[in-house]
């Protein structure tokens, strides 16, 4: 199923994000995880890619996992560090293995990587809708502006680009202050951009993630998050219970303000998704009017 269709009929979608093991890690771990949160009943999985040369490697191998546990999967495919030839690969592979959605990514730069056919991701859509291929195509966007981007303005002209060239429906980068997802909804509305637009959470529950979301992703880090990090840093099962209740806080205030989904960035750990789901069930089944 295409997820656009999934925008039509829900007033809320739930998803999540996985990311593919090493190439010689064993497949059992991220299978289990697969399987545990599937049983959570999420609208999709989305799996990601390396960016690094023409590395979407073990991405098509574990969303057809995905498809297997009777969930749709969303495969991302970058394009910077690939050439056109193996990017069309990678979407024959996608589609024999009947992968009907992809999230169009540029993919960060690798230092000695980048290829010359592709710049951006609206190129990517392009070249997506050349080839012919089924895929209902999602795009990234980035309430806080991407990063390489002078301003927010020029990010969201630059945006609306990629949803003309097909894209159907945007997955933002993570935030911690829901008043950004706002701002950049409302902007995103005046600049003639009607596609969904679906909240990336990430649940900051590990020491690990803490180190690296605050230094890759550079979201702006609210007053309260930095209290329940510097308190919480060295207590393991503080910072999991703060994180969750955190997450789960973010995505109340996201559905009561009528966000047209929730993109849970559950970094492999059925757990948190597990106790995450719990928490806001009740509220997406009375909002999609499953109750
Ligand atoms: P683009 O949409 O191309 O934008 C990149 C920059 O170029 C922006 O600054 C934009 O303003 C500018 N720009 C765009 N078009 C133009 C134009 N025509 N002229 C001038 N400037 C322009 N990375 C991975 O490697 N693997 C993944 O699986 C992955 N998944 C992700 C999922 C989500 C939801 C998000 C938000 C990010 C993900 N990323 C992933 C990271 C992403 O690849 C990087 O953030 C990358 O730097 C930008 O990708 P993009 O698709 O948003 O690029």
């Amino acid at each position: 199923m295409h997820i656009t269709q999934l925008f039509g009929r829900k007033k809320a979608v739930y998803s999540f994000e996985i990311f593919p093991p090493k190439p010689t890690a064993d497949i059992a771990g991220i299978s289990q995880a697969v399987e545990r949160l599937s049983r959570l009943g999420p609208d999709y999985i989305s799996v990601t890619c390396s960016a690094g040369g023409s590395g979407n490697s073990r991405t098509a191998e574990i969303a057809k996992l995905v498809r297997a546990c009777g969930i749709e999967p969303l495969a991302h495919v970058t394009c910077i560090n690939s050439t056109k030839d193996e990017v069309r690969a990678t979407l024959e592979e996608l589609n024999a293995d009947g992968i009907q959605n992809v999230l169009a990514l540029r993919g960060d730069r690798v230092e000695g990587k980048q290829k010359d056919d592709f710049s951006y991701a609206s190129e990517l859509v392009s070249f997506i809708k050349e080839t012919g291929l089924p895929f209902d195509i999602g795009g990234a966007c980035y309430p806080e502006c991407h990063p390489e981007c002078a301003d927010i303005l020029t990010d969201i002209r630059n945006l609306k680009k990629k949803v003309d060239a097909g894209v159907t429906h945007l997955n933002t980068q993570l935030f911690f202050d829901n008043e950004d997802f706002f701002r950049f909804r409302d902007m995103l509305s005046l600049a003639g951009i009607d596609v969904p637009v679906q909240a990336g959470i990430m649940p900051l529950v590990k020491k690990s993630h803490v180190d690296r979301i605050i230094s890759l992703s550079g979201a702006k880090i609210p007053a309260k998050i930095s209290r329940m990090i510097s308190r919480f840093y060295e207590k393991p099962d503080a910072l999991m219970e703060a994180g969750i209740a955190y997450a789960t806080d973010q995505i109340i205030d996201l559905l009561s303000a009528g966000a047209d989904g929730i993109h849970l960035y559950v970094m492999n750990n059925a757990y948190v998704a597990e106790r995450i789901t719990e928490n806001v069930t009740n509220i997406l089944k009375e909002i999609n009017g499953q109750n």
